[in-house]
Protein backbone atom coordinates (compact mmCIF):
# COMPACT_ATOMS: atom_id res chain seq x y z
CA UNK A 1 0.00 0.00 0.00
CA UNK A 2 1.11 3.19 -0.57
CA UNK A 3 0.03 6.35 0.95
CA UNK A 4 0.12 10.10 -0.23
CA UNK A 5 0.41 13.02 1.96
CA UNK A 6 1.00 16.91 0.53
CA UNK A 7 4.41 18.01 1.81
CA UNK A 8 2.36 21.25 3.03
CA UNK A 9 0.84 19.04 5.62
CA UNK A 10 3.99 17.55 7.11
CA UNK A 11 5.03 20.74 7.87
CA UNK A 12 1.71 22.28 9.66
CA UNK A 13 2.59 18.88 12.04
CA UNK A 14 6.04 20.12 12.94
CA UNK A 15 4.73 23.09 13.47
CA UNK A 16 2.54 22.49 15.95
CA UNK A 17 4.71 20.11 17.64
CA UNK A 18 7.65 23.04 17.98
CA UNK A 19 4.87 25.26 19.36
CA UNK A 20 4.16 22.90 21.92
CA UNK A 21 7.11 21.63 22.60
CA UNK A 22 7.67 25.56 23.56
CA UNK A 23 4.75 26.14 25.41
CA UNK A 24 5.00 22.79 27.70
CA UNK A 25 8.87 22.90 28.49
CA UNK A 26 8.79 25.96 30.51
CA UNK A 27 6.14 24.62 32.40
CA UNK A 28 7.32 21.32 32.81
CA UNK A 29 10.81 22.77 33.44
CA UNK A 30 9.41 24.82 36.63
CA UNK A 31 7.27 22.02 37.97
CA UNK A 32 10.23 20.04 38.07
CA UNK A 33 12.19 22.66 39.44
CA UNK A 34 9.43 22.96 42.13
CA UNK A 35 8.90 19.18 42.85
CA UNK A 36 13.16 18.30 43.09
CA UNK A 37 12.79 21.56 45.93
CA UNK A 38 10.14 20.00 47.85
CA UNK A 39 12.17 16.59 47.62
CA UNK A 40 15.47 17.76 48.55
CA UNK A 41 13.70 20.09 51.25
CA UNK A 42 12.17 16.99 52.87
CA UNK A 43 15.14 14.63 52.12
CA UNK A 44 17.47 17.24 54.02
CA UNK A 45 14.66 17.53 57.08
CA UNK A 46 16.81 15.56 59.48
CA UNK A 47 19.92 17.23 58.58
CA UNK A 48 18.59 20.50 59.06
CA UNK A 49 17.38 19.21 62.94
CA UNK A 50 20.92 17.72 63.84
CA UNK A 51 22.22 20.98 62.73
CA UNK A 52 19.80 23.27 64.38
CA UNK A 53 20.68 20.97 68.03
CA UNK A 54 24.08 21.21 67.20
CA UNK A 55 23.86 24.61 67.00
CA UNK A 56 22.09 25.06 70.04
CA UNK A 57 24.79 23.37 71.73
CA UNK A 58 27.28 26.20 71.14
CA UNK A 59 26.23 27.47 74.12
CA UNK A 60 27.82 25.41 77.14
CA UNK A 61 24.43 25.65 79.05
CA UNK A 62 22.89 23.63 76.55
CA UNK A 63 24.74 20.20 76.44
CA UNK A 64 21.34 18.75 77.67
CA UNK A 65 19.88 18.77 74.39
CA UNK A 66 19.47 15.30 72.79
CA UNK A 67 18.29 15.14 69.13
CA UNK A 68 14.98 13.06 68.66
CA UNK A 69 15.05 11.61 64.85
CA UNK A 70 11.51 9.67 65.38
CA UNK A 71 11.29 7.80 61.82
CA UNK A 72 13.96 8.25 59.38
CA UNK A 73 16.27 7.03 57.35
CA UNK A 74 18.49 4.74 59.38
CA UNK A 75 21.77 6.59 58.07
CA UNK A 76 20.71 10.34 59.96
CA UNK A 77 19.06 8.13 63.05
CA UNK A 78 22.65 6.75 63.46
CA UNK A 79 24.36 9.89 62.78
CA UNK A 80 22.20 11.61 65.32
CA UNK A 81 22.75 8.66 67.58
CA UNK A 82 26.36 9.23 67.78
CA UNK A 83 25.64 13.01 68.07
CA UNK A 84 23.53 12.51 70.77
CA UNK A 85 26.80 9.95 72.79
CA UNK A 86 29.08 12.95 72.23
CA UNK A 87 27.09 15.47 73.48
CA UNK A 88 26.42 12.89 76.60
CA UNK A 89 30.58 12.49 76.69
CA UNK A 90 30.85 16.48 76.31
CA UNK A 91 28.56 16.77 79.13
CA UNK A 92 30.49 14.54 81.55
CA UNK A 93 33.71 16.17 80.84
CA UNK A 94 32.23 19.65 81.48
CA UNK A 95 30.91 18.26 84.92
CA UNK A 96 33.53 16.30 85.88
CA UNK A 97 35.82 19.63 84.97
CA UNK A 98 33.47 21.91 87.05
CA UNK A 99 33.38 19.27 90.07
CA UNK A 100 37.66 19.29 90.34
CA UNK A 101 37.52 23.00 90.28
CA UNK A 102 35.33 23.27 92.88
CA UNK A 103 36.92 20.11 94.89
CA UNK A 104 40.64 21.46 94.34
CA UNK A 105 38.93 25.17 95.30
CA UNK A 106 37.58 23.51 98.73
CA UNK A 107 40.38 21.34 99.60
CA UNK A 108 42.96 24.48 99.18
CA UNK A 109 41.12 26.36 101.73
CA UNK A 110 42.27 24.74 104.55
CA UNK A 111 46.11 25.18 103.97
CA UNK A 112 45.56 28.82 102.94
CA UNK A 113 43.67 29.32 106.46
CA UNK A 114 46.84 27.52 108.07
CA UNK A 115 49.35 29.90 106.54
CA UNK A 116 47.31 32.70 107.28
CA UNK A 117 47.31 32.11 110.31
CA UNK A 118 50.93 31.41 111.19
CA UNK A 119 51.98 34.43 108.85
CA UNK A 120 49.64 36.42 111.72
CA UNK A 121 50.99 34.54 114.79
CA UNK A 122 54.52 35.27 113.78
CA UNK A 123 54.00 38.86 112.49
CA UNK A 124 52.79 39.68 115.92
CA UNK A 125 56.25 38.58 117.44
CA UNK A 126 58.05 41.80 118.73
CA UNK A 127 61.73 39.75 118.54
CA UNK A 128 60.59 39.11 114.78
CA UNK A 129 64.10 40.76 112.89
CA UNK A 130 63.01 43.34 109.93
CA UNK A 131 64.38 40.49 107.47
CA UNK A 132 61.93 37.38 108.51
CA UNK A 133 58.89 39.97 109.04
CA UNK A 134 59.60 41.31 105.50
CA UNK A 135 59.20 37.55 104.47
CA UNK A 136 56.17 37.05 106.27
CA UNK A 137 54.55 39.97 104.98
CA UNK A 138 55.38 38.43 101.28
CA UNK A 139 53.95 34.87 102.23
CA UNK A 140 50.63 36.89 103.96
CA UNK A 141 50.01 38.93 100.67
CA UNK A 142 50.54 36.15 98.20
CA UNK A 143 48.53 33.61 100.59
CA UNK A 144 45.57 36.69 101.12
CA UNK A 145 45.15 36.85 96.83
CA UNK A 146 45.28 33.13 97.21
CA UNK A 147 42.36 32.62 99.31
CA UNK A 148 40.72 35.66 97.18
CA UNK A 149 41.16 33.46 94.21
CA UNK A 150 39.97 30.15 95.54
CA UNK A 151 36.74 31.73 96.95
CA UNK A 152 36.22 33.49 93.44
CA UNK A 153 36.92 29.95 91.90
CA UNK A 154 34.59 28.15 93.99
CA UNK A 155 32.07 30.49 93.60
CA UNK A 156 31.94 30.40 89.78
CA UNK A 157 31.88 26.83 90.13
CA UNK A 158 28.69 27.04 92.03
CA UNK A 159 26.72 28.85 89.79
CA UNK A 160 28.16 26.78 86.75
CA UNK A 161 26.97 24.11 88.92
CA UNK A 162 23.79 25.96 89.84
CA UNK A 163 24.27 25.83 93.65
CA UNK A 164 24.33 28.86 94.28
CA UNK A 165 22.09 30.69 96.48
CA UNK A 166 19.62 33.04 94.64
CA UNK A 167 17.52 35.24 95.62
CA UNK A 168 15.89 37.23 92.42
CA UNK A 169 13.05 39.81 93.15
CA UNK A 170 12.27 43.14 91.08
CA UNK A 171 14.73 45.47 91.76
CA UNK A 172 15.43 48.73 90.28
CA UNK A 173 18.61 48.11 87.90
CA UNK A 174 18.96 51.42 87.46
CA UNK A 175 19.84 52.29 90.94
CA UNK A 176 22.32 49.43 91.24
CA UNK A 177 24.12 51.24 87.88
CA UNK A 178 24.42 54.33 89.38
CA UNK A 179 25.41 52.55 92.54
CA UNK A 180 28.34 51.00 90.94
CA UNK A 181 29.62 54.01 88.97
CA UNK A 182 29.33 55.89 92.01
CA UNK A 183 31.64 53.77 93.94
CA UNK A 184 33.90 53.98 90.85
CA UNK A 185 34.07 56.84 90.10
CA UNK A 186 35.16 57.70 94.05
CA UNK A 187 38.33 55.53 93.50
CA UNK A 188 38.76 56.87 89.77
CA UNK A 189 41.84 56.17 89.02
CA UNK A 190 44.06 57.23 85.95
CA UNK A 191 42.56 60.28 85.48
CA UNK A 192 39.89 58.64 83.34
CA UNK A 193 35.81 60.32 83.05
CA UNK A 194 32.78 58.58 83.46
CA UNK A 195 29.53 59.42 81.77
CA UNK A 196 26.31 57.99 82.31
CA UNK A 197 23.24 57.84 79.79
CA UNK A 198 20.59 55.26 82.10
CA UNK A 199 16.95 55.26 82.05
CA UNK A 200 14.81 55.28 85.13
CA UNK A 201 13.28 52.76 86.82
CA UNK A 202 14.69 49.93 84.78
CA UNK A 203 12.74 47.41 87.06
CA UNK A 204 13.67 43.45 86.56
CA UNK A 205 13.84 40.28 88.58
CA UNK A 206 17.19 39.93 89.33
CA UNK A 207 19.43 38.96 92.69
CA UNK A 208 21.25 41.83 93.68
CA UNK A 209 24.71 40.63 94.87
CA UNK A 210 25.01 38.71 91.70
CA UNK A 211 23.80 41.55 89.50
CA UNK A 212 26.21 43.98 91.83
CA UNK A 213 28.92 41.90 90.96
CA UNK A 214 28.13 41.81 87.04
CA UNK A 215 27.79 45.13 86.55
CA UNK A 216 31.26 45.85 89.09
CA UNK A 217 33.15 43.92 86.95
CA UNK A 218 32.94 45.28 83.64
CA UNK A 219 32.90 49.28 85.31
CA UNK A 220 36.24 47.67 86.64
CA UNK A 221 37.82 46.67 83.97
CA UNK A 222 37.05 49.55 82.20
CA UNK A 223 39.07 51.27 84.54
CA UNK A 224 41.85 49.17 84.65
CA UNK A 225 42.07 48.40 80.43
CA UNK A 226 41.06 52.41 79.76
CA UNK A 227 43.89 54.76 78.72
CA UNK A 228 44.93 57.54 81.03
CA UNK A 229 42.51 60.42 81.53
CA UNK A 230 40.08 58.25 79.30
CA UNK A 231 36.44 57.80 78.78
CA UNK A 232 34.11 55.75 80.10
CA UNK A 233 30.45 55.59 79.23
CA UNK A 234 28.21 53.56 80.70
CA UNK A 235 24.49 53.54 79.57
CA UNK A 236 21.27 51.59 80.24
CA UNK A 237 18.08 51.55 78.63
CA UNK A 238 14.53 49.50 78.35
CA UNK A 239 14.33 48.17 74.40
CA UNK A 240 11.34 45.68 73.76
CA UNK A 241 11.12 44.22 76.69
CA UNK A 242 14.75 44.04 77.37
CA UNK A 243 17.17 46.03 79.58
CA UNK A 244 20.82 46.55 77.59
CA UNK A 245 23.34 47.93 79.63
CA UNK A 246 26.52 48.62 78.11
CA UNK A 247 29.78 49.83 79.21
CA UNK A 248 32.50 51.71 76.93
CA UNK A 249 35.75 52.28 77.15
CA UNK A 250 38.20 54.35 75.32
CA UNK A 251 40.96 51.98 76.00
CA UNK A 252 43.59 49.38 74.80
CA UNK A 253 40.66 47.05 73.23
CA UNK A 254 41.01 43.52 72.62
CA UNK A 255 41.90 41.40 69.38
CA UNK A 256 39.80 39.69 67.38
CA UNK A 257 41.72 36.23 68.22
CA UNK A 258 41.20 36.89 72.04
CA UNK A 259 37.22 38.01 71.86
CA UNK A 260 35.93 34.53 71.92
CA UNK A 261 38.29 33.45 74.78
CA UNK A 262 38.58 35.89 77.05
CA UNK A 263 34.89 34.61 78.74
CA UNK A 264 36.58 31.48 79.70
CA UNK A 265 38.06 31.03 83.28
CA UNK A 266 41.92 32.80 84.02
CA UNK A 267 42.26 33.74 80.31
CA UNK A 268 43.69 37.17 80.31
CA UNK A 269 45.17 39.03 77.00
CA UNK A 270 48.41 40.32 78.38
CA UNK A 271 49.95 37.68 81.50
CA UNK A 272 52.28 40.18 82.11
CA UNK A 273 50.74 43.21 82.47
CA UNK A 274 47.92 41.22 84.88
CA UNK A 275 50.61 39.78 87.09
CA UNK A 276 51.42 42.73 88.16
CA UNK A 277 48.27 44.40 88.72
CA UNK A 278 47.04 41.02 90.73
CA UNK A 279 44.26 39.98 88.31
CA UNK A 280 42.82 36.98 88.15
CA UNK A 281 40.60 36.15 84.64
CA UNK A 282 37.86 35.11 86.10
CA UNK A 283 35.88 38.25 86.15
CA UNK A 284 34.49 38.12 82.34
CA UNK A 285 33.61 34.33 83.32
CA UNK A 286 31.56 35.17 85.96
CA UNK A 287 30.09 38.49 84.42
CA UNK A 288 28.83 35.38 81.64
CA UNK A 289 27.59 33.14 84.08
CA UNK A 290 25.57 35.65 86.10
CA UNK A 291 23.97 37.32 82.86
CA UNK A 292 22.97 33.72 82.16
CA UNK A 293 21.47 32.94 85.24
CA UNK A 294 18.91 36.09 84.59
CA UNK A 295 18.29 34.59 81.47
CA UNK A 296 20.49 36.73 79.52
CA UNK A 297 23.74 37.14 77.58
CA UNK A 298 26.96 39.65 77.46
CA UNK A 299 28.82 40.58 74.16
CA UNK A 300 31.32 42.22 73.38
CA UNK A 301 32.19 45.04 70.47
CA UNK A 302 35.86 45.67 70.58
CA UNK A 303 38.60 47.23 68.31
CA UNK A 304 42.28 47.00 69.11
CA UNK A 305 43.79 50.56 70.62
CA UNK A 306 40.56 52.18 70.67
CA UNK A 307 38.25 50.64 72.99
CA UNK A 308 35.88 48.03 73.79
CA UNK A 309 31.68 47.83 74.60
CA UNK A 310 30.62 45.26 76.45
CA UNK A 311 26.19 44.83 76.09
CA UNK A 312 24.54 42.97 78.89
CA UNK A 313 21.09 41.93 77.59
CA UNK A 314 18.75 41.16 80.25
CA UNK A 315 14.99 39.80 79.56
CA UNK A 316 12.65 42.37 82.11
CA UNK A 317 10.20 39.45 82.92
P1 LIG B 1 39.86 39.81 87.39
O1 LIG B 1 39.46 38.40 87.66
O2 LIG B 1 40.54 40.46 88.53
O3 LIG B 1 38.76 40.62 86.81
P2 LIG B 1 40.96 40.16 84.76
O4 LIG B 1 40.47 41.57 84.67
O5 LIG B 1 42.27 39.83 84.12
O6 LIG B 1 41.01 39.68 86.28
P3 LIG B 1 38.61 39.44 83.32
O7 LIG B 1 37.88 40.58 83.91
O8 LIG B 1 37.94 38.12 83.20
O9 LIG B 1 39.92 39.15 84.15
O10 LIG B 1 39.12 39.85 81.89
C1 LIG B 1 39.82 38.89 81.11
C2 LIG B 1 40.78 39.59 80.17
O11 LIG B 1 40.04 40.31 79.18
C3 LIG B 1 41.64 40.64 80.85
O12 LIG B 1 42.80 40.08 81.39
C4 LIG B 1 41.95 41.60 79.71
O13 LIG B 1 43.03 41.11 78.98
C5 LIG B 1 40.68 41.52 78.84
N1 LIG B 1 39.75 42.63 79.11
C6 LIG B 1 38.68 42.62 79.91
N2 LIG B 1 38.03 43.78 79.89
C7 LIG B 1 38.69 44.56 79.03
C8 LIG B 1 38.52 45.91 78.56
N3 LIG B 1 37.51 46.68 78.97
N4 LIG B 1 39.41 46.39 77.65
C9 LIG B 1 40.43 45.60 77.21
N5 LIG B 1 40.66 44.35 77.62
C10 LIG B 1 39.81 43.83 78.52
MG1 LIG C 1 38.55 42.02 85.40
Amino acid sequence: MRGVTAVNGVDGIWAVLIRLALILLPVILVLSVLVGRVITKRALQPVKLLSEAVEETHDEKDLTKRIRIDDGDPLITGLADNFNEMFRRLQLSFQNERQFSGDVSHELRTPTAVILAECEYQLSRDELDSEDRESFETIEKQAQSMKQLISQLLEITKMEQNSTEQNFEKEDLSLLVNAVCDDAEALSQKGITLTRDIDENVELPLDIMLMTRLVTNLVSNAYQYGKENGNIKVSLRKEKGRALLSVADDGIGIDKEHQDKIWNRFYRVDKARCREEGCSGLGLAMVKQIALMHGGDVSLQSEIGKGSTFTVDLPME
